[in-house]
């Protein structure tokens, strides 16, 4: 297996230059073509000399390039991307359309270990991580493909604080400007509630946007739905998200999918409104996106309504996230419902 080059920031790329004692400058052409120009070999990197681009190849380095097997586009205009990584494993990664704004869903795992019960992803088999260079290409496949895209969400398969390593990387390769220069601001990452990693992110400097996938506002309701939370009890979740708004100052979204029966009730609307108390947030209210053998059903639009309502009194800025993608099975929730293999167990 090669060195994958595409996993490398500018700054590692530099020091690469050093050790193999190439000038500094040729880094920022192998950044660029492999980021920007999306190039699939070094011999394609012309501006470097043909003796360089040999050593390269015989230090054992290479560059990864996604394929993208299958685009599925819904009437809403949400396309969804099924891609295949070197040596196999398929995953997803969705964007969608608003206005002429556009926001792309990526995936940093193939599957997921964190089983929530309501997500497809985490009733697949996990067949492992993402490297930085995997994330990042599937920005490069999708703008490839001719979609400009404004925003990033770390919302796709996998868990991001989970692959923590390979997503910083991905996140200070795709906002480099000689990239493709993707604001931080534009970017959130999205976690089940890994409280180390919530600290660590917030130590970064990076100035990113965290989302909490909540759900549930009590650990009870949790435990129910979402494996993790037996590990990290909700006030420690809390705790860390607190602690990373003192550090970062920014405001953090919590993410509420509305299940009928579970958690859409008036009192739960109250309970959460007590146990975000003194986090700065925003609340997006999810409706629930079932798949094959989801134990669930979605809460009536009155319910969902209903509920934000509640927070809004309470002074919780929140608004209604309603399905999309649902023909293709990109919907918030749904990733991997129809294309990788059932759990053996
Ligand atoms: Fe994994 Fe996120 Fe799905 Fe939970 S919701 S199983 S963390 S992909």
């Amino acid at each position: 297996m090669y060195k994958d080059l595409k996993s490398l920031t500018l700054s590692q790329l530099k020091t690469l230059m050093t050790d193999l004692k190439g000038k500094s400058f040729w880094a920022g052409y192998l950044f660029s073509f492999i980021q920007a120009q999306n190039v699939r070999s070094i011999d394609e990197i012309t501006p470097l000399p043909k003796t360089f681009r040999q050593q390269l190849v015989a230090t054992g380095y290479g560059i990864s390039c996604l394929k993208t097997i299958e685009v599925l586009t819904d009437p809403d205009g949400t396309q969804k991307f099924l891609f295949e990584r070197d040596g196999g494993g398929r995953f997803e990664s969705v964007v969608l359309k608003d206005g002429d704004r556009h926001t792309a869903c990526i995936s940093c795992q193939v599957g997921c270990r964190m089983g929530c019960r309501f997500c497809a992803t985490g009733q697949l088999q996990y067949q492992g991580n993402l490297s930085a260079g995997e994330v990042a290409d599937q920005v490069n496949q999708i703008i490839a493909a001719g979609v400009p895209l404004h925003n990033l969400v770390y919302m796709g398969m996998g868990e991001p604080l989970d692959n923590l390593d390979a997503v910083l990387n991905s996140i200070r390769i795709l906002n480099d400007n000689q990239g493709h220069n993707i604001g931080q601001r534009h970017i959130t990452v999205s976690t089940c509630g890994i409280p180390s990693g919530i600290l660590e992110l917030a130590q970064t400097g990076l100035q990113v946007r965290l989302a909490l996938s909540l759900h549930a506002p009590s650990d009870n309701l949790r435990h129910e739905i979402m494996p993790i939370a037996q590990r990290y009890p909700l006030r420690e979740v809390l705790d860390a998200m607190r602690q990373y708004q003192r550090s970062t100052k920014r405001r953090v979204t919590i993410e509420y999918c509305m299940i009928e029966g579970l958690n859409d009730a008036p009192a739960q609307a109250k309970e959460l409104l007590a146990c975000l108390k003194g986090i700065r947030a925003h609340v997006n209210l999810i409706e629930y996106n079932d798949f094959p053998n989801s134990p669930f059903e979605a809460s009536s639009r009155d319910s969902i309504e209903g509920f934000a309502r509640i927070l809004q009194a309470g002074g919780l800025e929140t608004v209604v996230r309603y399905k999309r993608g649902r023909t293709i099975n990109a919907a918030c929730g749904q990733l991997g419902a129809d294309r990788l293999q059932p759990k053996q167990d």
